[in-house]
């Protein structure tokens, strides 16, 4: 059988870019304050998941629904499953949209929209190359199942759930990453430091509000103070506007003086791709006399966790040969002063530590401040070895189809679904050298970086499932 993959993409694109379209207009971030019981997550994530099931009923594939959480669509059969594993749920908007971020917005070869990059898009792409295959009417022999979850952003509540009730699939990929290929992925480890809510007299903490999830470096932070001297507070603080990488306001407002900063969000994997707004509003903070609890939370976040993606001032830094870097993200930072405080920090990590270790370090640091840490959730390390042929095969339908031969299989600090099969990596759809919007305002795709991936998935589905 002979596909041309690049020229069929082509031949997909309007269809293709209708279907996107339709799956950027349903806003599918989780809502725990809308759940039900026939939405665990609210509405959105399981009505993205069943408009993909939708898509492939019209195409005439078989589908299946596990509860609208998690659904898949299933092509061929055999002794063996493939699965790719793509997720139909996506982060929070958040500030600074150009566009309305649900609604898919096309300018200058590029689709604008929450999900174009991550993860409808290649999600759409994959299900793309598959159809590419029925429609030319291959069949493999190995049984293909396109997983879609409903909850990557945060649990994994879906894909959780398809592993506990089905059987664990042989070998695959997640389209939920970037090109070439992710074969290795550290650890992830996430815990949560509290403090007590008692504050001083001369300078007051009211409130304090940064960040929407751990896995994801905020872009805004607010503080509501009272201070000693109005005057020199909002001097210090337009100074220090002016002294950093960040913008923000201030207002006087009955309850006391509020400040604004906004820093640029990005996801956790690689924080020095983002600035924390919450870690410097705690470092202008940090050189006022507060007291209490107040001061503890100020001063952890300002002298321990502050532009520190390494987690150096903490000593739980670490680099390994393959795997690399320990990185660190101070997520959420919350403090009011019925609640006192929370700092929420996320820790992607090598082989040669681990959560435990990470988790001695930080309560060693919270211990100066008073402060108690728990480990809230931990995912261990991943590696599939470059000689596999998912690693081999995958690598090689991506060099033929892009040119590029000197791209090499890459170890990352983001978990994917991958991990959840012994055999499993990750595989696009970011190419090198496009932009990473992920997890950001005004996330995009160009169009035909979303066809390419769709001929690599062709091709790569058909050279795994051939024999
Ligand atoms: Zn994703």
């Amino acid at each position: 059988m002979t596909i041309d993959w690049k020229q069929t993409a082509q031949d997909y694109k309007q269809a293709y870019l209708n279907d996107l379209k339709e799956l950027i207009s349903i806003k599918s971030v989780r809502d725990d304050d809308h759940q039900t019981k026939d939405y665990p997550l609210g509405e959105g994530p399981a009505k993205a998941m069943l408009k993909f099931l939708d898509f492939a009923e019209r195409d005439g594939f078989t589908t299946k629904n596990l509860d609208n959480i998690v659904g898949y669509i299933e092509y061929g059969s055999g002794e063996k499953t493939m699965a790719l594993q793509a997720h139909a749920d996506v982060m929070p908007a958040g500030d600074g949209w150009e566009t309305d971020p649900f609604e898919m917005v096309e300018k200058d070869g590029l689709v604008f929209g929450r999900g174009t990059s991550d993860d409808k898009g290649p999600a759409l792409a994959a299900y793309y190359g598959l159809k590419m295959l029925k429609d030319h009417g291959f069949m493999p022999h190995t049984k293909i199942r396109l997983i879609i979850g409903t909850d990557e952003e945060s649990d994994w509540t879906g894909m959780k759930h398809y592993f506990d009730v089905e059987p664990e699939p042989d070998f695959g990929f997640s389209p939920d990453a970037e090109f070439p290929l992710i074969n290795g992925e550290k650890g992830n480890a996430t815990y949560v430091t509290t403090f007590g809510h008692t504050n001083g007299s001369d300078y007051t903490l009211k409130q304090f509000e940064s960040g929407l999830r751990p896995n994801m470096v905020p872009g805004n932070a607010d503080a509501l103070v009272e201070t000693g001297d109005n005057e020199k507070f909002v001097d210090a603080f337009t100074r220090f506007l002016d002294e950093n990488p960040v913008a923000g306001d201030v207002k006087a407002t009955g309850d006391g003086i509020a400040l604004h900063i906004t820093g640029k969000a990005a996801h956790a994997m690689e924080p020095k791709n983002g600035v924390n707004a919450g870690t410097y509003m705690a470092t202008f903070l940090n050189q006022f006399p507060f007291e209490g609890a107040a001061k503890n939370f100020i001063a952890f976040l300002a002298e321990d966790l502050h532009d520190d993606s390494r987690a150096t001032k903490i000593s739980a830094d670490h680099v390994d040969d393959i795997m690399g870097e320990v990185t660190m993200n101070v997520g959420i930072m919350k403090f009011d002063m019925q609640n006192g405080g929370m700092v929420n920090t996320n820790f992607r990590y090598p082989k040669g530590t681990d959560d435990k270790q990470i988790l001695g370090k930080l309560q060693k640091a919270a211990g100066k401040h008073d402060a108690g840490v728990n480990e809230i959730s931990n995912m261990g390390t991943h590696y599939v070895d470059p000689s596999d042929p998912i690693v081999s095969t995958l690598m090689t339908v991506y060099r033929e189809q892009t040119g590029d031969t000197t791209s090499k299989p890459e170890v990352v600090g983001g978990g994917t679904y991958a991990r959840l099969m012994k055999r499993g990596v990750a595989f696009g759809a970011l190419f090198p050298g496009t932009k990473d919007t992920m997890h950001q305002a005004n996330e995009f795709q160009p169009i035909d970086d979303l066809l390419k991936a769709m001929a690599i998935y062709g091709q790569s589905i058909y050279e795994l499932t051939v024999k």
